[in-house]
């Protein structure tokens, strides 16, 4: 049995519970919102699926009636500890679900690899924790995450846009990210201020080795943090003068006038090996 509304309220009344706006706490009460979003992640019952955040569990209930297990990951260790009393109560799949009371940012291991990741992330730290989990986690395959509409533009963004930038290049060394389905504000407790997107992902061979990501990700930093910025000018300071900057780029077959919102993460990883062919030390 999913939750609804009323029987939301009443666990946080039973607890005394009080969203806490700083970890995010906006719950999602409408039951068939978490039907379609673990719907859309496509989970089958030999996945193991990872939730970050799973908060009173309406979502947790959903996956447990697909997966051959959850692992839930909850900052607060009031909702750790209500979590199993609440998937004891509304369903019979309690020995299939892992809680660990932790925060998802400093997580490094969990006792089985993740398959899928779904999670209506909490808004703050969504995209670290995003990224951090596809680092960690070689095993996930694909997901769904909910994220306030904005930073899930920024994640599924085409190059050349406003919304391109540091996190989308980074999201695409580990996969591929799209925009998969939008949640009305109306269908959290507490309402938040802004509306939500759902942001799909599918992992992909990385672009490169793992030992070039330090100079991928710090070359897509440089770029952007000058983005309006031609690259031969917006990376002078790092490469240590726009002459080196130039040879960089025009060894990695990338016109230096260009800006680094036009790249896409293969480009960067030709800049990162042309960095390292020309022994670049920083
Ligand atoms: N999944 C629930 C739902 O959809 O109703 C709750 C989602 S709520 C947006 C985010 C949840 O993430 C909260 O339960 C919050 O306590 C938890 N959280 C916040 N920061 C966290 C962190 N760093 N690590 C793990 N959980 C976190």
């Amino acid at each position: 049995m999913m939750l609804g509304a009323s029987e939301i309220r009443a666990i946080a009344e039973s607890l005394d519970f009080k969203p806490a706006k700083a970890l995010g706490q906006n719950f999602v009460i409408d039951a068939n919102v978490c039907r379609k979003i673990v719907r859309l992640a496509g989970v089958v019952s030999t996945d193991v699926a990872v939730e970050i955040g799973p908060g009173l569990g309406s979502l947790t209930l959903g996956l447990l009636e697909e997966a051959a297990s959850v692992i839930a990951v909850e900052i607060d260790s009031r909702l750790a500890g209500q979590l199993a009393i609440t998937v004891a109560s509304h369903s019979d799949r309690l020995a299939h679900l892992t809680v660990i009371n932790q925060d998802a940012l400093t997580l490094t291991q969990l006792p089985v690899p993740p398959t899928v990741l779904v999670a209506n992330l909490p808004y703050n730290v969504s995209v670290p924790v995003l990224l951090h989990f596809l680092e960690i986690f070689p095993s996930l395959r694909s997901g769904v995450v909910m994220v306030q509409a904005e930073v899930a533009d920024r994640l599924a963004a085409k190059p050349s846009t406003k919304e391109y930038g540091i996190p989308t290049v980074k999201a695409a060394w580990w996969s591929q990210m799209s925009l998969v389905g939008s949640v009305s504000r109306s269908v959290f407790w507490p309402a938040p201020n802004v509306d939500s997107k759902l942001v799909g992902f599918v992992r992909r061979q990385a672009p490169a080795d793992e030992s070039l990501r330090p100079i991928v990700f710090a070359a897509i930093d440089c770029a952007f943090a000058q983005r309006r910025k031609m690259l031969r000018s917006a990376m002078s300071g790092w490469l240590g003068g726009s002459e080196v900057a130039v040879e960089v780029l025009t060894r990695a077959g990338i016109d230096p006038t260009l800006r680094g919102e036009v790249l896409v993460i293969e480009d960067y990883c030709a800049i990162a090996d042309a960095i390292t062919q020309m022994g670049i030390e920083f």
